[in-house]
C-alpha cells in the first residue's frame, strides 16, 4: 500500500509507491512506448487488461467482451489503490495517509489509434461523457475529494501504450496545483467580486491575439503567462466550477474544440508528444462563483531541468501571442489521414 506524505514546509503531497521504484534501472531513459507490438487496449483483447468499471457498447455486446465504443479499467499499475480507509496520521512534524484513490484508464476507441484527432463521429464526445460520468460516480465516496483526468500522448509526454486513452486519478486530498488555482481564484474573486477565469475569456476575446479557437460556447487560447510553448487553454465561456456539470450539448462542442486544437498543434509542430490536464473543482464543493473548470492542453516541448525544479519558474521560448497566431493560421483538416505516428514513440 503506498502513503501519502505532505512536505512541511511547501504544503506539497506526494505519492510514495514503492512497489512501482524496484530497482535503478527502471528509472532509466524516458518510458518506453510499445509500437506495433501486442496492444492489450485493441477491441478483441478485453481478457488482456483488469475487469472494466465502464464501458458504452453497442447494442447486444458482452461485458468485458468485444462491441464497445468507449471503455474504462482499472490501471493494471496503480498509483493508488481503492481499497481501506486513510488512516490519517502524524509522525513528528510530518502528516501521512494510506495511498488511496482510484487510477482508472480510459480506453477512447477499440481501433488502433494514436492521438485524440483521430478519434472520429461519435468518439470524442463519448470520451467526455465518460469523464463526466466516472467523476458522478467517484465522487460518491466520501473518502475521496478530488478526480484529476489527464492524457499522455507520446514517449515524452509519459505514455507508456499508444494507444489513445485517458487516466483518471482520484486522490483523498485536493492536489497543491488546483489547491492554488482555488486560492488565487478566491482572493481575486474576493477582491473584484468576479471570477478571474471569466475576466480572463473577457479579454482574451477582446484583445484576440492568443484567441486559437473562438467557438459559441467554448474557447481555446495560449494563456498570457504560459509555462510550456503552445501551451492552449480550453474553457467554456459559461461560469461553471465543476466539469462533471457539463450538459450534452456542451460535450458536443467542446470535443470538437479539443480535436481542433490537437490537430492544429499536431499539425503545427510535427505531431509533437503531448499531455492535456482537466482542472475541476474538489467533490466535496458546491458550484463555486471563484472557480471555473478549464482544460489545459501542453506539447511536450521543452523539458524542466535544475533552474525549474530550484525556483518554480518555467522558461517559456515561444510567446503565447506568437503561438496562437501559429495555431490559428494552422489549416486542418476535419477528417484526417488514419495514418499517424507521434514523434518520440519508436
Ligand atoms: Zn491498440
Ligand atoms: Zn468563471
Ligand atoms: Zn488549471
Amino acid at each position: 500500500m503506498p502513503d501519502l506524505r505532505k512536505d512541511p514546509i511547501v504544503g506539497r503531497w506526494v505519492i510514495v509507491a514503492k512497489s512501482r521504484a524496484k530497482r535503478p534501472h527502471d528509472f532509466e531513459s524516458t518510458p518506453h512506448v510499445r509500437h506495433g507490438r501486442f496492444c492489450p487496449f485493441c477491441e478483441g483483447n478485453e481478457d488482456k487488461t483488469p475487469d472494466e468499471i465502464l464501458a458504452y457498447r453497442n447494442a447486444g455486446s458482452v461485458r468485458n467482451r468485444q462491441g464497445w465504443r468507449v471503455r474504462v479499467v482499472p490501471n493494471k499499475f496503480p498509483a493508488l489503490e481503492i481499497e481501506g480507509d486513510l488512516n490519517k496520521r502524524g509522525e513528528g512534524i510530518y502528516d501521512m495517509m494510506r495511498g488511496v484513490g482510484a487510477h482508472e484508464v480510459i480506453i477512447e476507441s477499440p481501433k488502433h489509434l494514436v492521438s485524440t484527432s483521430q478519434l472520429r463521429d461519435e468518439e470524442p464526445r463519448e470520451v467526455l461523457w465518460v469523464y463526466r460520468d466516472r467523476l458522478v460516480d467517484l465522487k460518491k465516496d466520501r473518502r475521496l475529494v478530488y478526480g484529476m483526468i489527464f492524457k499522455n500522448v507520446g514517449a515524452a509526454a509519459g505514455a507508456s501504450l499508444e494507444h489513445t486513452h485517458s487516466q483518471l486519478i482520484v486522490t483523498p486530498i485536493v492536489p497543491i496545483n488546483v489547491e492554488e488555482e482555488m486560492k488565487g481564484s478566491l482572493e481575486f474573486c474576493n477582491y473584484r467580486g468576479r471570477c478571474v477565469y471569466c475576466d480572463m475569456i473577457q479579454q482574451e476575446l477582446a484583445g484576440e491575439k492568443r484567441i486559437v479557437v473562438d467557438g459559441p460556447g467554448f474557447v481555446a487560447f495560449c494563456p498570457f503567462a504560459s509555462r510550456f510553448p503552445f501551451e492552449t487553454w480550453v474553457l467554456p465561456k459559461i461560469h461553471s466550477s465543476h466539469y462533471e456539470h457539463i450538459q450534452n450539448s456542451g460535450v458536443d462542442e467542446l470535443s470538437g474544440v479539443i480535436r481542433q486544437v490537437i490537430a492544429k498543434i499536431e499539425a503545427a509542430l510535427d505531431r509533437p508528444a503531448y499531455n492535456y490536464i482537466v482542472h475541476t473543482a474538489p467533490f466535496d464543493t458546491p458550484e463555486l462563483a471563484h472557480y471555473h473548470w478549464h482544460i489545459e492542453i501542453m506539447p511536450s516541448l521543452t523539458k524542466a531541468a535544475g533552474f525549474e525544479w530550484g525556483t518554480g519558474f518555467y522558461i517559456n521560448p515561444v510567446p503565447p501571442e506568437e503561438a496562437a497566431a501559429f495555431l490559428r493560421d494552422v489549416e486542418v483538416e476535419p477528417f484526417e489521414s488514419q495514418d499517424i505516428s507521434i514523434k518520440g514513440t519508436g
